[in-house]
């Protein structure tokens, strides 16, 4: 049966990702190699990672002076690196979530760090709003998607320093003003690739301004200086990177994968309103991730929960379940997930209203 693919991250990919992967895998670009034996210095990988490159800087229109790099180690590495690299004294952090709190814990090895709002009391169910952010701070941190909690900004904050943000799990949904930022990153596996790369994009004038000593692999300037092969890159996700850039660039890039995601949100919050049974977690509507839903059944219905997700599971839907943090559901709908898949999930939660 076919399956219907909501699970957080690692998470679905575009058939045309995953085909052009498979394909790779037995012969790479008819070397009669594998993607995975061949060397990352072959005049066919570095192709791969230049294509790719410009297609990240074509499809989020970066402006000249900003760097793309693959970088292992996961979004939580760049924890460490951001602060590493940018704050000298003060960094303005905002704490929306788990990854914003992780965020935070390590910046706080590397100055001072002022977290500017938090919704944690209220278990994360909003982005605080009315927050100031002073103007000596070296930069601004906050997560643009919440993927444990289903919130997100959508907006570049307007703040009086710099921009830095984790964009994980909703890169590539909305278009970017990266006049606001010196950096942007985001852990491949939710929009982009199999785990195992990190995609960050830096400003390269905002970079040799702390005076600390960087251990060289932490040190962006390495990686810049490299083109992302100071030592062997991520060579298998970053060609299943290039394949989700291509599948972008042909379904018309940034606007049309917006409309998607909009489309998409707005199908499965309109069954979610509509229904008596369940109701969503995040507390204004403002606040809503069109890249993660979560919702939880209403109290009176609270013990049907798990039968829910059988029922689900019977219908090919998976990976429904919610974050062991917060319980429910959570629905997420990155670009490669199929309106269909949403139509499914729909139509399982009314029939199995009707039916209980
Ligand atoms: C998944 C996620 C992370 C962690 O990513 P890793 O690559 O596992 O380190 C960080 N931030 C956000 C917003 C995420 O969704």
């Amino acid at each position: 049966m076919k399956k219907h693919n909501f699970y957080a991250g690692p998470s679905i990919l575009s058939d045309y990702t995953i085909q052009n992967t498979a394909d790779a895998i037995l012969n790479f670009a008819d070397t009669g190699l594998s993607i995975l034996e061949i060397s990352h210095r072959s005049k066919q990988f570095q192709a791969v990672i230049d294509e790719a490159t410009a297609l990240v800087k074509e499809i989020l229109d970066i402006p000249a002076g900003f760097e793309v790099l693959w970088l292992g180690g996961g979004a939580s590495m760049q924890f460490c690196m951001i602060p590493y690299n940018f704050l000298s004294k003060k960094a303005s952090y905002l704490d929306t979530g788990t990854w914003a709190s992780n965020a935070i814990k390590e910046a706080k090895l590397f100055g001072d760090v002022d977290v500017v709002a938090s919704s944690k009391e209220a278990g994360y169910t909003f982005i605080p709003k009315g927050f100031e952010v002073t103007a000596d701070s070296d930069y601004f941190h906050y997560t643009s998607n919440n993927t444990i909690y289903g919130t997100e900004l959508r907006k570049d904050p307007d703040v009086p320093c710099r921009l830095i943000a984790d964009m994980s799990s909703d890169i590539f949904s909305r278009a970017i003003d990266f006049s606001k930022y010196d950096a942007i990153y985001a852990g491949a596996q939710k929009n982009l690739a199999p785990a195992g790369v990190t995609l960050v994009i830096v400003r390269e004038d905002a970079l040799g301004k702390v005076e600390r000593a960087i251990p060289t692999m932490l040190d962006y300037r390495t990686h810049i200086k490299k083109g992302s092969m100071f030592n062997t890159p991520p060579v298998l996700p970053i060609f299943s990177a290039l394949q989700t850039l291509r599948y972008y660039k042909q379904l018309g890039g940034i606007t049309e994968l917006e409309r998607r995601d909009l489309e998409k949100a707005a199908l499965l919050y309109n069954a979610i309103d509509e229904s008596k049974m369940f109701t969503g977690t995040v507390t204004d509507p403002a606040d809503r991730s069109i890249m993660n839903v979560c919702f939880v059944m209403t109290p009176e219905y609270k013990e049907l929960e798990s039968a829910f997700i059988d029922f689900c599971t019977a219908r090919g839907i998976v990976g429904i379940k919610g974050h062991r943090s917060v319980g429910g559901f959570r629905a997420s709908l990155y670009n490669a997930l199929p309106i269909q898949s949403v139509k499914v999930l729909t139509d399982a939660m009314h029939d199995f209203e009707a039916t209980h």
